[in-house]
């Protein structure tokens, strides 16, 4: 067919890149739409960490020679930028009350990589297979034609369309051509939180190689407050701070550092990079393709796959699209994969919302019962797995250790988390 291209993937994320770059090693003709003009320049916030727990995803990731080796999904990617382990995590309460989390021989949880420099290895990749970005180009709309598939794109005030057989749509949390095609109909929205995130030198007094979050209404009035190991320098940290459109996450931040009992730590403290981004938190899509379209990466989740499931991603859509252009169900097989290896798409959006706001820990716990609850672990180590779904059920199961003294010594907060107790008893903590 005379101008239809094989692919057409809508952003140059870690998802699309990685779907380009597959596609094309498999022969494919794609071009990749992008609205950014520099991929390179990560605006949006990401703390940028692989997770290595054993068995994450479905999947356990190595990375050695400069190569990010996806071991049981059977693939690697390039990747010449820096690292830095992170070793410990550290919560902490109003009073300052620390709960440790970190594997007993050291080994990092998480290894901080440059997000940056990632998607450009990436890109180096797909430009030597003849993949084609658009950038600066916003595809707007687009229709299911059949046999091949329209997107029409913005290319500052120039407008054109580009037809492609198949189309894979990589944009990210926030869907919307994923809903122009169709895709989020009946998707419940559970919340749009915002983000802010920084990178700041000259702050003191926080542990290289660490990942700490810190709870209570002295610092933030219903989430935690996340400092990590930044990698742009020994002294660097990142700060991640939640808001909503009306509590906006600045405004809190700016709180944190200058009227929070962390302020001492911010007194020669100075901002190098601001980021930030909202997020819609769709459920998970089930079936994530319709027609001749497959929406992957974030885009098809209910919370992040972060960057190591977007490539995962990027690489079995391709592999589908491969697939279901030699007349074989491409789609079906991606979507076994997907429902098969994400925690979200077999955890109920409910139970991962009680989990998840558990870990928070605020409001439902005052600052007292919070400094109570991390004193009775003062001094011990938690498992560190780092998963988002592994962390709350750890830090609950080291609490509820302790139940009869919590039941004898703190009868109403027993009360509280007799709840979470029941979760533990029926093994969905376990
Ligand atoms: C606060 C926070 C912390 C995080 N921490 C981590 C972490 O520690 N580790 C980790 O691995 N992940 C982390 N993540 C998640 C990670 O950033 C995402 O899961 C990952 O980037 C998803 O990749 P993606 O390719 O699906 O989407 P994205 O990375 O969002 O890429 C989508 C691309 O599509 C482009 N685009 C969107 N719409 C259009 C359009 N209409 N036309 C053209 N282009 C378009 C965008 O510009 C963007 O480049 C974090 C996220 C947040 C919010």
């Amino acid at each position: 067919m005379k101008n239809i291209i094989d692919l057409i993937v809508i952003g140059a994320g870690p998802a699309g890149l990685m779907t380009a770059k597959r596609a094309a090693e498999l022969g494919l003709k794609v071009t990749i739409i992008e609205l950014k003009k520099d991929i390179t320049h990560i605006k949006r916030a990401c703390s940028a960490q692989f997770v290595t727990d054993e068995g994450y995803e479905n999947e356990t990731i190595k990375i050695e020679d400069n190569k990010i080796i996806f071991t049981k999904n059977r693939f690697y990617i390039n990747y010449t930028g820096r690292l830095l382990n992170i070793i410990n995590n550290y919560h902490h309460s109003p009073s300052g009350h620390k709960l440790h989390l970190s594997h007993p021989d050291h080994r990092p949880f998480a290894i901080k990589f440059d997000k940056g420099h990632l998607l450009a290895d990436l890109w180096r990749d797909c430009e030597k297979l003849g993949v084609k970005l658009l950038l600066e180009t916003v595809a707007y709309r687009g229709k299911d034609l059949g046999d091949h598939v329209r997107i029409d794109i913005r290319n500052h005030k120039k407008t054109s369309s580009i037809l492609a057989k198949k189309l894979v749509i990589a944009e990210g949390a926030n869907a919307k051509l994923t809903g122009l095609f169709g895709l989020n109909k009946g998707r419940v929205l559970h919340g749009t939180p915002f983000v802010f995130s920084c990178i700041i030198e000259g702050a003191t007094g926080f542990e290289p190689q660490s990942w700490n979050q810190f709870y209570g209404s002295k610092y933030h009035p219903f989430a935690e407050v996340i400092i990590e190991s930044a990698i742009e320098g020994n002294d660097a940290i990142e700060l991640t701070i939640m808001g909503t459109r009306n509590l906006r996450p600045d405004v809190l931040f700016e709180k944190f550092i200058k009227d929070s009992p962390m302020k001492y730590h911010f007194t020669n403290a100075h901002v190098i990079e601001r980021r930030g981004c909202s997020l819609k938190s769709y459920d998970s899509l089930q079936k994530p393709y319709i027609g001749n379209v497959l929406a992957i990466g974030d885009s098809a989740a209910h919370v992040e796959v972060i960057v190591q499931g977007a490539l995962m991603c990027g690489y079995h859509a391709a592999n589908a699209i491969n697939d279901e252009l030699i007349g074989i169900n491409g789609f079906e097989k991606y979507t076994s994969w997907w429902n098969k290896s994400f925690n979200f798409n077999h955890t109920n959006p409910l139970e991962f919302v009680n989990l998840y706001s558990s870990l928070a820990m605020r409001p439902k716990y005052s600052d007292e019962e919070l400094d109570y609850m991390f004193s009775l672990l003062e001094g011990t180590s938690i498992c560190g797995n780092f998963s988002q779904f592994e962390v709350p059920k750890n830090i609950w199961k080291a609490i509820l250790s302790h139940k009869d003294q919590i039941q004898s010594e703190k009868p109403a907060l027993f009360e509280k988390i007799k709840n979470i107790d029941k979760l533990n008893q029926e093994g969905k903590l376990n």
